[in-house]
């Protein structure tokens, strides 16, 4: 265009515009004159006086008309005459118009634009020559203009089409890759003639001949599952629309064989004709493994409401998804909905707060549990039941559902109850006539002094005193679990106390009882129950050992308390037994058959050193004896030392704590024997210092540490480390102590927790600091 403007301006006009109509609105193609400034002059008078479309003559009436306007000589009345005001006619004035020639661009028939040319004085007066150039001038523009239009859309278009080629090569390509998997098929069908274009896949999948050039519609009815016939018939249905697509599920029988098939097509109308075309694919495996799932969950179902047990799954977040059969008929209430938002008003109103804080803390801590509480059925009564929750998890760990049960327990709470009353009688009733035997049996023992007749009055005294001992437990153990065990508490020198119990012994023909005892203490207690603990404890420790020749018994004052130690030479017991031996009737297999008893002297005893806040463990050595220990807290205890507290270390006499700077982790060493208090009191001592300096890894020793703190096990598992998980703990190195009971409490609450935290047990510090520095190397 500017090579264009140069040939015209100056030469033939000293003003030179191209004007294109868009939409019915001028738009300025070029704009030429000798100055530019003039150019951004008549620019702006354009913008104050824009051509006025309705107007007859200049510009206005040319891109109207289609004709051209052609002035010779423009007069100063003509100028007046086009003018509104004075200022326009000032402008007006400043371009010196002296002849115009404005023609139209055309384009067939529509008009495209005007071209005008404009002399001013220092040109020339345009001719009718003039006019025959500007006219065969604009037509040559209409026709450069066109050509360049078509030019743009024909360059669209081939963009476009590209494109379009582009998808279809693709579709083609996936068509192909479906069907060359021989799972998929296509079809066309003409349905005027009812004639059926199967391609080779589809042939072959309905069981049917290939047929190139087409075959008749109702060639695969046969192959059909008689209840789908419908299905494939779409021509009958009202779903096959023009324009929508038609999507069917079938089965087709082949080869002895159920087959499902998805078939999704689409009609379409055109000279051809009705032609319903589309692709069929196998999707036999998918829908099997649709059906089975279906079974799995009817059978699922069907056990689940079976079984006696009430059962529920939830989401992981704990909301309830499914109830079996069980609820329902518990309860009496027939849908899920009303059962999901009464389900905690069955609940007994003392257990509901303990277990929604149970349920919460599972999800939260996401570990399994289980309790025992009372559930309303529908008839009003509660009844007990066990529930347990346990969380099915996926193989990275996280857990996909819960599933809980409650079993109902009562007839079984019932029988104990009833077996508890029994043994409280039966052991009263025995007691009695236990009691004349005795009384007899000592008359006797004093009439008969010599001969054969005294051993046999001995004897029998023997067996009188072991049955006088198993009905006290018995009668002991119903008082225990009725809550009525009673003690009447004093202070007294337990040394006294060890005497007598030793003493008891000290007749027996097989075992010495050495007795090592340091300095007298007070105790606060009930003598008798404490005497009854040690008398357990000495007469176990004769049982089994039935080898040896002594017993070893020592007391000794350390740490505040006083401990107790019981030590035997004899069978030992494995460690996997040793934490249950203070269970009611727990009696070690490969011992119950060699040695008489009920497993009871060993509950009957920790009940009662409970009571007297005190402790008990066992170090045992299979084949080479055991030492049992107790530990009784001082009546007079002497005044604990200060703790030395800084911003970077603790230390008391059960704790020292130390921010390892170098290190960057909490080094934390505890001695001695501890307890729940002294436990929890380090715990959270460990949670500050963790927290205030930002740490993420702990060295836990525990090698100095005595004694067993398992009544802490619990609080340390799901309270204490979540708490050092949240406040950043990452790496936790533990320590074992030598104390066996010790090892089991600090596995134990590991234990529970696992999974939050990496952990990692050691025997000795050297490797436990050699670990946590590999995870993360001293700074340098
Ligand atoms: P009982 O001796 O009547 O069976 P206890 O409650 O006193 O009941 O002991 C429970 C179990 O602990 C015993 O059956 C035995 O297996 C084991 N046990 C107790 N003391 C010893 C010991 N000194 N040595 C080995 N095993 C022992």
């Amino acid at each position: 265009m500017k090579q264009i403007s140069d040939l015209i301006v100056p030469k033939f006009a000293n003003w030179f515009s191209i004007d294109l109509l868009q939409n019915n609105k001028i738009e300025e193609l070029v704009l030429a004159h000798e100055d530019p400034e003039m150019v951004v002059w008549a620019r702006k008078y354009r913008e104050a006086y824009p051509t006025d479309m309705n107007d007859d003559s200049g510009l206005g009436g040319v891109l109207k008309s289609g004709k051209s306007n052609f002035v010779p000589v423009v007069t100063e009345d003509m100028i007046l005459a086009s003018t509104s005001n004075k200022e326009q006619l000032r402008l007006l004035e400043m371009m010196k118009l002296r002849s115009v020639l404005i023609v139209p661009i055309t384009y067939k028939t529509t008009i495209k634009g005007a071209i005008t040319f404009v002399s001013t004085d220092q040109g020339h007066f345009y001719d009718e020559k003039d006019l025959e150039f500007a006219e065969a001038f604009a037509s040559h523009i209409g026709i450069t203009l066109e050509n360049a239009h078509l030019n743009e859309a024909a360059e669209a278009e081939i963009v476009r089409r590209r494109e379009v080629e582009r998808d279809l090569r693709i579709t083609q390509f996936q068509l192909k890759s479906a069907l060359s998997s021989g799972l998929a098929g296509t079809w066309i069908s003409d349905l005027d003639t009812e004639t059926i274009f199967m391609d080779e896949n589809l042939s072959r999948m309905f069981g049917v001949p290939y047929f190139p050039e087409g075959s008749r519609q109702d060639i695969i009815k046969p192959m059909i599952h008689p209840d789908d016939l419908e299905l494939i018939q779409p021509q009958n249905h009202s779903i096959l629309v023009e324009g929508q697509i038609y999507e069917a599920e079938f089965r087709v029988l082949r080869d002895d064989a159920t087959h499902w098939f998805f078939a999704r097509g689409s009609l379409e109308l055109n000279e051809q004709g009705k032609l319903f075309a589309g692709v069929v694919m196998d999707v036999t495996l998918r829908k099997e493994a649709e059906l089975a799932l279906r079974e799995n969950e009817k059978r699922f179902r069907f056990l689940a409401d079976a079984i006696p047990h009430k059962l529920w799954t939830s989401n992981p977040d704990g909301s309830v998804n499914y109830r079996n059969q069980g609820w329902y008929d518990y309860t009496g209430i027939d849908n899920f909905d009303e059962l999901e938002s009464r389900s905690w008003d069955f609940l007994h109103p003392e257990e509901r707060e303990y277990i929604a804080m149970e349920w919460s803390k599972a999800i939260e801590q996401r570990k399994d549990m289980f309790f025992e509480h009372r559930l309303l059925r529908h008839d009003g009564e509660y009844r007990w039941h066990l529930s347990r929750f346990s969380a099915h998890r996926d193989d990275k760990g996280e857990i996909l559902l819960w599933v809980g049960t409650s079993t109902d327990i009562q007839e079984q709470k019932e029988n104990e109850q009833r077996k508890d009353e029994f043994l409280s009688i039966a052991s009263h009733e025995l007691k009695t006539p236990l009691t004349s035997i005795k009384a007899f049996n000592q008359i006797l023992a004093r009439l008969e002094t010599e001969g054969k007749t005294k051993n046999f009055i001995n004897k029998s005294a023997e067996h009188i005193f072991r049955l006088e001992r198993l009905i006290a437990d018995l009668l002991d153990v119903t008082k225990i679990n009725a809550g009525k065990l009673h003690y009447s508490f004093e202070n007294f020198s337990f040394h006294e106390v060890l005497i007598y119990a030793t003493e008891n012994f000290q007749y027996n023909d097989s075992h010495r009882i050495m007795v090592q005892t340091s300095a007298d203490v007070i105790i606060h207690g009930d003598r008798f129950r404490l005497e009854q603990v040690l008398d357990n404890l000495i007469s176990n420790a004769i049982k089994y050992s039935p080898g040896a020749d002594q017993v070893i018994v020592k007391s000794i004052k350390e740490d505040n308390g006083l401990i107790i130690s019981v030590q035997d030479f004899g069978v030992g017991i494995e460690t996997k037994d040793l934490d249950k031996l203070f269970d009611r009737y727990y009696r070690v297999d490969n011992t119950s058959m060699r040695f008489e008893g009920l497993g009871l002297g060993l509950f009957i005893s920790s009940e009662i050193l409970k009571r007297h806040q005190g402790s008990f463990w066992i170090e045992s050595k299979p084949g080479s004896g055991s030492t049992f220990f107790i530990r009784l807290p001082l009546a007079e205890a002497e005044p604990v030392r200060p703790p030395n507290k800084t911003m970077d270390s603790y230390v008391d006499d059960q704790i020292y704590i130390r921010h390892n700077k170098k290190k960057g982790r909490l080094d934390v060493s505890w001695t001695g024997f501890q307890d729940k208090d002294t436990i929890k009191k380090g715990c959270l001592l460990m949670l500050d210092y963790l927290k205030y300096h930002q740490l993420s890894m702990v060295l836990n020793d525990n090698t100095f540490v005595k004694g067993n703190w398992s009544d802490a096990v619990d609080w340390v598992g799901t309270t204490w480390f979540p708490m050092m998980e949240k406040a950043g703990l990452t790496h936790f190195a533990h320590v074992f102590s030598h104390s066996t009971f010790s090892q089991l409490a600090a596995k134990k609450s590991i234990d529970i927790m696992a999974g939050i935290i990496t952990t990692q047990y050691f025997t000795d510090l050297p490797s436990a600091k050699q670990w946590l520095d590999e995870i993360c190397p001293e700074e340098s």
